[in-house]
């Protein structure tokens, strides 16, 4: 049987170093979060950062803007965020709705105060591994391989999936000269020819691909380190349920390690989104010198 991954150790550590930042700093900075429609899942994941941002003393300013709110209309506020020296994260929660363009917003926001990392300036630093702000999923895998002393340096990583928010800037961060990373780093997609082969290669397996328990015992070699980053609601005897990308009773078994489903990847995910707007105000403050 695997060891197991839990988040909260590795989220408790980083709400603690950001709660002793802001205390020696005696200051609060604050998120402006911009919610478009009433998505339950955001208005899940909105309300936890703000009730653990609030615990590290981080002000969370949540605003509802109509499904239907024109794109326009969006960018002027985001314009109007940008220009508030009071507020040093922005975050536009994403879905959007099909009428507006998210490239758009993510390139309106600005790049200081990013704490999505999703701004194309901050792509291109993260891709050229200069200081920028993180996607906040890409840092939780690697701070759960850092907290639990899992070495990267010269082992090959496969990565499920090779979305902006996770495969890519993740592949990116395990290519870093540093440890974690000199990783050899394999990324997998739809169009992946023979998938298996490549999940077996795998001393390390990270799962970002939104498919209920895909990731089957024979697809994982005997001893391989598996990061389920995978959040998939399904209805499971009769009860509605959360499951990862990876089918954890029988991977299990063969994997080293592995990260649960909930109380991974996910708790990790929301400590590093909260300590991305301590980076942005540790920034701004910089920039102000
Ligand atoms: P996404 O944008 O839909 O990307 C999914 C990726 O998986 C794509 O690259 C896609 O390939 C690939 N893929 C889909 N089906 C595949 C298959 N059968 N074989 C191989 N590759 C396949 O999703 P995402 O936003 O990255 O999210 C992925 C998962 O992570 C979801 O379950 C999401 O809920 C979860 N998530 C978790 C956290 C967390 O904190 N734990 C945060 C964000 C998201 P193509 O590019 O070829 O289409």
């Amino acid at each position: 049987m695997s060891e197991q991954l839990k988040g909260r150790p590795v989220a408790k550590a980083i709400y603690n170093e950001v709660r002793t930042a802001l205390e020696k700093a005696a200051t609060t900075p604050c998120l402006h979060v911009l919610m478009v429609g009433d998505d339950p899942a955001s208005q899940y994941y909105v309300g936890n950062i703000s009730k653990r941002a609030a615990k590290v003393g981080i002000n969370v300013e949540v605003e509802s803007l109509p499904a239907d709110v024109s794109r326009q209309a969006l960018l002027q506020r985001i314009e109007a965020l940008n220009a508030d020296a009071a507020v040093h994260g922005v975050m536009v929660q994403k879905p959007l709705p099909s009428h507006i363009d998210t490239a758009i917003v993510d390139a309106a926001v600005n790049p200081a105060k990013d704490v999505d990392g999703a701004h194309p300036l901050n792509v291109g630093r993260l891709a050229l591994d200069r200081e920028t702000l993180v996607p906040a999923t890409a840092q939780a895998v690697l701070e759960i391989l850092r907290h639990y002393g899992i070495h990267t340096a010269g082992r090959n990583v496969t990565i499920l999936g090779r979305s902006a928010v996770i495969g890519r800037p993740l592949a990116n961060l395990l290519l870093y000269k540093n440890e974690p990373g000199n990783a050899t780093v394999t990324v997998c997609h739809s169009r992946t020819r023979d998938l298996a082969a490549e999940t077996r290669r795998a001393d390390i397996l990270v799962a970002a691909i939104g498919r209920p328990r895909f990731v089957s015992a024979d697809m994982v070699r005997e001893g391989t380190v598996v990061i389920d980053v995978g959040v998939n609601q399904i209805e499971e005897g009769g009860a509605s349920v959360y499951v990862g990308d990876v089918d954890y009773t029988t991977v299990t078994i063969k994997a080293s390690a592995i990260t649960p489903v909930p109380g991974g990847v996910g708790t990790v995910t929301t400590a590093c989104l909260v300590r991305n707007v301590y980076y942005a105000w540790q920034r701004m403050k910089k920039i102000d010198r």
